[in-house]
């Protein structure tokens, strides 16, 4: 029997049934530290069930129009109950309520274009008669969903990118076994409530919830998973990638991102932006912008206003209206942020602004006087931090950008043309915003980084076709 959303205890959700579980764990909620949700403890005969389930359901017809209605159905009933999901992402992430609001807004979206996308999975035509000798042969593509798709997710966007991997696996025609994040599953655990409403499939998709150093080992040693697609850390990424072996693998990773502000930007625009998309969701996001290049004719104009910009952000409860920027997911995050943050500054860093932790909070911070060997410029901050270097000419700027590990998204704000085309040419990213920061991302585009940030794309399309496998006809006349 399914239940209210708004009574947040889960089991998990297996064949169709939610199954309960003597062990379970409690969600926090992020600003007052008490729990306001209950979920079940996945044990390695779950996953066994889990998938077995998801393997029986493979094998029934589910036609591509079907997959359409229903995905379409559950965009529809995300959309009326926004504000319960809103709220419940405020709670569980930390994350501002308008904040939230845009993140459901978007996963009706991400669903709906994945709904379109399950009707126009096609392969193509293959003139093999253009080779001698094949003049009397046919041939064409098509492509065939995988089988069953484990889809782990990450705690700072737990629906919107729950979405990116549900919506794309179920268009194809796939069955999953979701992971949602620890830290932040209840608003995975409500949509799995709307898939059942909207009459999907018992077994097409199952949703075990607990510690990922657990169900992640037992997920990858099933064979009869034929597909693993993660986003999250790199380090556990590489450890997906490893325990898979031949299968299939799509790993959506972490960053450093950059955006270059040339002599030619709007300063102001620019300025607005860059606070904006490196403190939304206190930095908790894989394109939040982390390392700024300003050009030096410009550099003490930017920082005043990047800095204007950044003291007017208001921290506080994520469920207040006001509210700019909420907690960090957790104390030891905060504690490790103020920690790269101090060690920057003992090896020469400038602390423009912020630079302070109350408890599980981290203030937005600038640094500037930054060197490229510094934690927050080498590594990935996944915090409120900017660190801000400045430069003279276009090549160093570029070879500053790319010594990085990492290439996911850049941003570059200039009108200069020809400057546009040396960067797109030659920062080593999986997309260059220009006139934008490394922050922006739309749900059809197709998103996924290069280097340590991972491999394969995502953005429904692109997420069908690394979740189908494509088969040549070729008919001999
Ligand atoms: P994480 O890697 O700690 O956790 C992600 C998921 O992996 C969680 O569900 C967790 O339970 C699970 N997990 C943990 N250990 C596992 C194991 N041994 N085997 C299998 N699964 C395991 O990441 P996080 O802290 O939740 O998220 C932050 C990271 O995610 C950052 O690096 C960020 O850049 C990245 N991220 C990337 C994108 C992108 O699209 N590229 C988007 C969002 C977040």
């Amino acid at each position: 029997m399914s239940k209210t959303l708004t009574d947040y205890t889960f089991g998990l959700f297996i064949g169709g049934d939610w199954r309960e579980k003597i062990q379970t764990d409690e969600v926090l909620n992020k600003y007052t530290q008490e729990a306001f949700a209950e979920t079940a403890v996945t044990e390695k005969e779950d996953v066994a069930h889990a998938v077995k389930c998801a393997k029986a359901a493979f094998s029934s017809p589910f036609s591509m129009y079907e997959r359409y209605e229903v995905l379409l159905r559950v965009a529809q009933l995300l959309k009326n109950n926004q504000e319960e999901f809103a709220k419940v992402i405020a709670k569980e992430v930390g994350k501002p309520i308008s904040e939230a609001r845009g993140e459901v807004g978007r996963s009706a979206l991400t669903l709906e274009i994945s709904a379109e996308e399950a009707k126009r999975i096609h392969g193509e035509e293959i003139p093999v008669e253009a080779s001698p000798g094949s003049e009397n042969r046919k041939a064409f593509t098509r492509r065939y969903p995988v089988g069953v798709v484990a889809a782990i997710t990450p705690f700072n966007v737990p629906l919107n990118l729950v979405c990116h991997k549900i919506g794309p696996a179920i268009a194809a025609g796939n069955s999953v076994i979701l992971k949602p994040a620890e830290q932040t599953p209840v608003s995975a655990l409500l949509l799995t409530r709307l898939f059942e409403q909207a009459g999907l499939p018992k077994g097409r998709l199952n949703v075990l919830t607990g510690k990922g150093e657990e169900v992640g080992p037992w997920l990858t040693s099933n064979q009869d998973i034929a597909m693993f697609t993660f986003t999250g850390s790199p380090k556990v990424g590489q450890l997906i990638r490893e325990q898979a072996g031949l299968r299939n693998v799509a790993l959506e990773l972490g960053n450093n991102s950059a955006t270059i502000v040339h002599k030619d930007a709007d300063i102001n625009k620019s300025a607005q932006l860059v606070a904006q998309k490196s403190f939304n969701n206190a930095g908790q996001v894989c394109i939040s912008v982390q390392r700024v290049y300003v050009h030096e004719d410009i550099y003490d104009q930017f920082l005043n206003r990047v800095k204007l910009e950044t003291e007017q952000i208001k921290l506080g409860d994520p469920l207040d209206e006001e509210t700019q920027m909420g907690p960090m997911i957790d104390e030891k995050e905060a504690i490790r942020i103020e920690e790269w943050v101090q060690e920057a500054a003992d090896l020469g860093a400038q602390i423009e602004t912020g630079g302070v932790r109350e408890g599980v909070f981290y203030h937005p911070t600038i640094l500037t006087h930054v060197n490229p060997d510094m934690k927050v410029c080498r590594q990935e901050v996944f915090g409120p931090v900017i660190a801000i270097d400045t430069y003279k000419d276009e090549n160093e700027v570029i070879a500053q950008v790319n010594d990085s590990e990492y290439g996911l998204q850049a941003g570059l704000f200039t009108n200069d043309l020809g400057f546009t085309m040396k960067a797109m040419d030659q920062i080593h990213v999986g997309g260059l915003m220009v006139n934008d920061t490394s922050g922006y991302r739309v749900d059809h585009m197709p998103y996924g980084g290069v280097k340590k940030s991972g491999t394969g794309k995502e953005g429904p399309r692109y997420a069908i076709e690394e979740m189908t496998e494509e088969k040549i006809i070729v008919i001999n006349t």
